[in-house]
């Protein structure tokens, strides 16, 4: 079996060396002997708004790598919003466990009290390992807290909208590589087909591209193949496959100095955050390899497009409407492609320069209020 798993361990840091290189204003550690609760919440960035971020629930191997990602998450949750116009900033939770068979009411009621004395510093929502319902139980102990099912007045789960996003900029990046955005006749490898993967999927195959399925579990893939049609290849030729795009919808980190020289695709877009294990080395090797990168947190965006609606108390949640705001992805990430090669930078960078300067700008803005 190929071993593609590597850590940036050497590049570890002390405790408050990591949370201060990027600028984090807050994180804080929850523990519950009683319910066997254990789970970091980050802030990284509330210049714009609360931060708003999913709960991700995971076994973690170590306390570190928890901490490590939820950091990684949270700034790239500052960075999504401030790029999909947003008035919101980054955050992010995570839960150390399995979460087929370790989440109970109580622990996750629990998790819901520590949320609640941020008050609204920090805005729940689900990730993986998470579900609506898992969020209701949250609601019972704080109103901070978005993904809610829609007869509890959420917008339901987010993640068939992030999966329209993720097409509109796999169908950007298409444009951008042959002239033409159509993905009929194209092949695609989706690596995780959980919720966000599956729909995503659905888009790829309606619009007649062939689709390559990967996932560790089955009853998932099983799914996909008997709704879709889509093709299953196994785990050691998820990155050597030549296919049109490789779509990671799993985990983050698959972009690495092990997988990017097995690569035989020409665009990387998918739904996973943090893609690239090492933003500058690994986002330039893909540029080395002639591979174009749509970043993660600029075509991930549809599922906080989607939640933010759900803030808005004022009127009622309308699908059409995230959709619409949604398919502006087609044109953020051409237009971050442009400004990545109008000024030489790599296009992750590109997008981040953008929402630096946003926040910035508002950030000026405050001293009026
Ligand atoms: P999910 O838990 O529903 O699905 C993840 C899937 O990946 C599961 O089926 C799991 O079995 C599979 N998986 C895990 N490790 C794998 C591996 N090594 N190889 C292949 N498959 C593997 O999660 P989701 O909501 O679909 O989210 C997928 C990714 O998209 C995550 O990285 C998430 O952070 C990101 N994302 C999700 C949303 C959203 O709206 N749900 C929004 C933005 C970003």
């Amino acid at each position: 079996m190929l071993d593609v798993t590597i850590t940036n361990k050497e590049n570890e840091k002390e405790l408050f060396e990591e949370i201060s290189s990027n600028e984090h204003e807050l994180v804080l550690f929850c523990n519950d002997n009683a319910t066997g609760l254990k789970a970091i919440i980050a802030v990284h960035n509330t210049t714009l708004g609360p931060s708003l971020g999913g709960i991700r629930m995971w076994p973690y191997k170590t306390d570190r790598e928890a901490l490590t990602d939820v950091l990684r998450l949270s700034r790239g949750m500052t960075y999504k919003s401030a790029v999909a116009g947003l008035n919101l900033g980054g955050g992010k939770a995570v839960v150390i466990g399995n979460a087929r068979g370790g989440k109970s009411e109580a622990m996750l009621r629990r998790l819901g009290k520590f949320i609640n004395n941020l008050n609204g510093k920090y805005i729940a929502a689900e990730d993986v390992g998470m579900s609506e319902h898992d969020m209701e139980y949250i609601r019972m102990e704080t109103p901070f807290v978005t993904g809610l099912p829609d007869y509890q007045g959420g917008t339901g789960d987010p993640s068939p909208v992030t999966a329209f996003g993720v097409y509109m900029g796999i169908k950007a990046a298409m444009k951008k590589q042959s002239g033409s955005d159509s993905l009929s006749g194209k092949s695609v490898l989706v690596q995780g087909v959980g919720t966000v993967g599956s729909s995503l999927v659905d888009y790829l195959t309606k619009e007649g591209a062939k689709v390559y399925i990967y996932d560790i579990h089955e009853p998932s893939i099983q799914q996909v193949v008997k709704a879709t049609g889509a093709e299953v290849v196994s785990e050691d030729e998820v990155y050597s496959l030549p296919v049109d795009v490789y779509a990671p919808c799993a985990l983050g980190g698959t972009l690495n100095p092990k997988t990017i020289p097995l690569l035989n695709c020409s665009i990387v877009a998918g739904a996973a955050n943090n893609q690239l294990l090492d933003d500058e080395r690994d986002g330039q090797a893909l540029v080395d390899r002639g591979i174009l990168y749509a970043p993660d947190f600029v075509i991930n965006a549809g599922g906080i497009i989607n939640i933010t609606q759900e803030l808005d108390k004022g009127r009622p949640y309308s699908r059409e409407r995230a959709l619409m705001q949604t398919e502006k992805i087609y044109d953020t990430t051409l237009a971050i492609f442009a400004k990545a090669e109008q000024e030489k930078l790599l296009a992750q960078n590109a997008a981040m320069k953008i929402a630096k300067e946003r926040i910035d700008a508002i950030g000026k803005n405050m001293r009026y209020r």
